[in-house]
C-alpha cells in the first residue's frame, strides 16, 4: 500500500528529529519511496510558537490505517514529543495524508487528511513528490489543489536560500538534507 506521510517539528533539533523520524518510519512502517525537500513554515492555529519544518514522505506499507496510526505515536512519543495543547508545539507531528486510495471516516482517523486540501504547509512537500497524485475525494491532483492556494509566502525552503530539490532515498543518508 502507498502511502504519504506529513512530518512536522518545531521544538529542539528539528531537522535531526524528521532524519530520526525517517529512519524509524524506514525500520517501523515500510520502504520509504520518496521523501520532499525540508521546509520551513509559519506555525498555524496557535501562531505564537515556533516555526516548524516540515516534510512529506511517500512509503510502501503492509500495515492496516489503525496500525499505521498506533506506529506513527510510537514514533512521536520515542522521539520525544510530550503531551500538548491543540495545534501547539512539538517535537514531531507524523500525519497520515494519504493511504491509498483510501476514505475513511472514524473517530480517531480521518483519511485523506482532513486538512490537507487548504494546508499549505502540506501541499507545498506533497506537490513535490506527488504532483499528479489524485485526492480521492475530489479526484483532483495535488498540483491543482496547490495552485488553488494561490501564493505561498508563509512556506520557505529550508535551509533558507537553498532551491527546493526533492531526494528520492538515497538522500536519507546524507547529513546535510533529509
Ligand atoms: P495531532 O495532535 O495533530 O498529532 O493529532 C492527534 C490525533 O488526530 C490522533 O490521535 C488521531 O487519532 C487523529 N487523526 C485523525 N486523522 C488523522 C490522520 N489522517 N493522521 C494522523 N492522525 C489523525
Amino acid at each position: 500500500t502507498r502511502v504519504y506521510l506529513g512530518i512536522g517539528s518545531n521544538l529542539g533539533e528539528r531537522a535531526e528529529t524528521i532524519r530520526a523520524a525517517l529512519r524509524l518510519l524506514a525500520a517501523r512502517v515500510g520502504e520509504i519511496i520518496a521523501v520532499s525537500s525540508l521546509y520551513e513554515t509559519e506555525p498555524w492555529g496557535l501562531t505564537d510558537q515556533p516555526r516548524f519544518l516540515n516534510a512529506v514522505c511517500a512509503l510502501e506499507t503492509a500495515l492496516e490505517p489503525q496500525e499505521l496510526l498506533a506506529t506513527l505515536k510510537e514514533i512521536e512519543v520515542t522521539l520525544g514529543r510530550v503531551p500538548t495543547v491543540r495545534y501547539g508545539p512539538r517535537v514531531l507531528d507524523l500525519d497520515i495524508l494519504l493511504y491509498d486510495d483510501l476514505q475513511l471516516d472514524t473517530p480517531e482517523l480521518t483519511i485523506p487528511h482532513a486538512g490537507m486540501l487548504t494546508r499549505s504547509t502540506v501541499l507545498v512537500p506533497l506537490a513535490e513528490i506527488a504532483p499528479l497524485v489524485r485526492h480521492p475525494r475530489t479526484a483532483r491532483t495535488i498540483r491543482e489543489h496547490l495552485a488553488d492556494l494561490g501564493p505561498t509566502p508563509d512556506v520557505a525552503p529550508y535551509p533558507p536560500g537553498l532551491p527546493p530539490k526533492a531526494v528520492a532515498k538515497g538522500g536519507l543518508g546524507q547529513p546535510s538534507r533529509c
